[in-house]
């Protein structure tokens, strides 16, 4: 089906054309007609289903329909993302979709300065992409005024809930005049966003796509159970051992990121970090250099890495177990994008086995245990020397959490370290729990990846202490 006959306008379809999108994916498909009609959405979908074209399209038409001179100071459409890469994002894509109507389009984020925003603003914009704090901000500055909206949208509503953000929310949404579109989106409809959805909307049409059992469906999962201390090791091996063109690996905590960076680097491989400590143009250029392949593996929080929207991630690593199951499907989601297949591989102490057990009562499926890698210990230990001849004795790891997160659901239990007997066979049986799916009995599944890769791609030795990658 062609974009046209979803009643897109002509300088829409060029647009769209010039990006070399010929069909509609399925959120457009179905939310764009409704759209053009003015009623309101409430879409359930996650970021890499299209969503983004799916509400900015049909809005941009109606605008210039609408035929309205934007007045100084005001703006007529406002897109409220919850993170400063998902608004910039939306705002880029926003730009290239409007390329041949004349629309203006401009941010307004944290980590940029308020002068900035404020001129930015000041002759007024056509589709403004916000967060909430810093909208609040530049509205209650006198910069901005949004009595003239004719069309909101809420974007990752779940994500926004869960930053802390339903005050500020509501507190926008009063600003804004009664009579206008409203569009509303998030991954997922727990209860609490249902409400959200419901004062915010009047009677909205429903789509969604991609629900979360079929995402996760789509990614090659597997779990290895490990304890704490041995997951930079492992982490360290996998990459070293598997065909990587990209991989995210997700910790809890901005520290945690921070130290799985610096301990790649300690081992010659290049990682970054993107996470609320670092400033908007480190989080950029992390992003840069992860998008263009020169550094390949991207640690991220969950907060930091929600709604990025980068193919060709070949891997997500959850180097922590999320203690919200959701924040699980959101991070595999970031592989396996537009029908691609992805590999997701989860490092499970045995405090997180809890987590672990609320991610499959989520997605319905059982995730596949695999054993260690062969040779693990041995393995390990080299790795740690390699190290600490680089970079000297681990920092210790610190607990932190992202502001507004929710706390743990439970208490964190101190790991004693593995006993180190037993022979690494052995220990890869241990590690698999008993559990099924494990690609071959008694062997790991990454010692089977890391041999083709030595045998077949070619890209670098595998192996104890090898792997020769750039070094951060
Ligand atoms: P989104 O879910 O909005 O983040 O979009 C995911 C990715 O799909 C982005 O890179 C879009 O540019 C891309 N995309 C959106 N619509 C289409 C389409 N109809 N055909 C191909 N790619 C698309």
């Amino acid at each position: 089906m062609p974009f046209s006959a979803l009643g897109l306008a002509e300088p829409l379809v060029r647009a769209l054309a010039a990006k070399g999108y010929n069909e509609p994916t399925p959120i457009q498909r179905d939310s764009i007609p409704t759209l053009l009609e003015g009623r309101d959405l409430l879409g359930i979908a996650q970021t890499g289903t299209g969503k983004t074209a799916a509400f900015v399209l049909p809005s941009i038409q109606q605008l210039v329909a609408a035929n309205k001179r934007v007045l100084p100071t005001h703006c007529r459409m406002l897109v409220l993302a919850p993170t400063r890469e998902l608004a910039s994002q939306i705002a880029d894509n926003a730009r290239g979709y409007a390329q041949f109507s004349k629309l203006s389009v401009a941010t307004v984020f944290g980590g940029t300065s308020i002068n900035k925003n404020r001129t930015d603003v000041a002759r007024g914009v056509d589709i403004l992409v916000a967060t909430p704090g810093r909208l609040i901000d530049v509205v209650e500055q006198g910069y901005l005024n949004l009595s003239m909206i004719e069309i909101l949208v809420l974007d990752e509503a779940d994500q926004m809930l869960d930053l802390g953000f339903i005050h500020a929310l509501k507190k926008i949404v009063r600003m804004l005049p009664r009579k206008r579109q409203t569009l509303f989106f998030s991954a997922t409809m727990p209860p609490s966003i249902r409400q959200l959805a419901d004062q915010f909307l009047t009677d909205p049409a429903t789509v969604s796509v991609v629900p979360q059992s079929t995402t996760a469906e789509r990614v090659d999962q597997s779990v290895i159970f490990c304890n704490q201390q041995e997951k930079q090791a492992l982490l360290t091996m996998l990459v070293k051992d598997m065909p990587i063109d990209r991989a995210l690996v997700f910790t809890r905590t901005k520290h945690g990121a921070d130290r799985v960076v610096k301990l790649l680097a300690g081992n010659g491989i290049a990682a970054s970090a993107i996470h609320g400590n670092k400033s908007q143009p480190q989080r950029e250029r992390a992003l840069a250099l992860f998008k263009s392949g020169e550094v390949p593996i991207l640690v991220a929080t969950d907060i930091a890495a929600r709604g990025i929207d980068v193919s060709g991630v070949s891997h997500v690593f959850n180097f922590e177990l999320p203690n919200v199951p959701e924040q699980y499907v959101h991070r595999i989601g970031r592989t396996a994008r537009a029908g691609a297949s992805g590999e997701a591989i989860a490092f499970c102490a045995e405090d997180e086995r809890p987590y672990l057990k609320d991610i499959e009562k989520l997605t319905r499926q059982k995730v596949p245990v695999v054993a260690l890698p062969e040779d693990f210990l041995r393995r390990a230990e080299a790795i740690k020397a390699e190290r600490v001849k680089a970079i000297g004795a681990d920092p210790a790891p610190r607990e932190d959490r992202p502001r507004g997160a929710r706390p743990p659901a439970r208490p964190k239990a101190t790991h004693q370290p593995r006993a180190t007997g037993g022979t690494p066979q052995a220990r890869g049986q241990q590690a698999r729990g008993g559990g099924s799916g494990s690609s071959q009995p008694g062997e790991s599944r990454y010692a089977n990846a890391s041999r083709r890769r030595r045998g077949g791609r070619g890209r670098g030795a595998g192996g104890s202490g090898g792997g020769a990658r750039p070094t951060a």
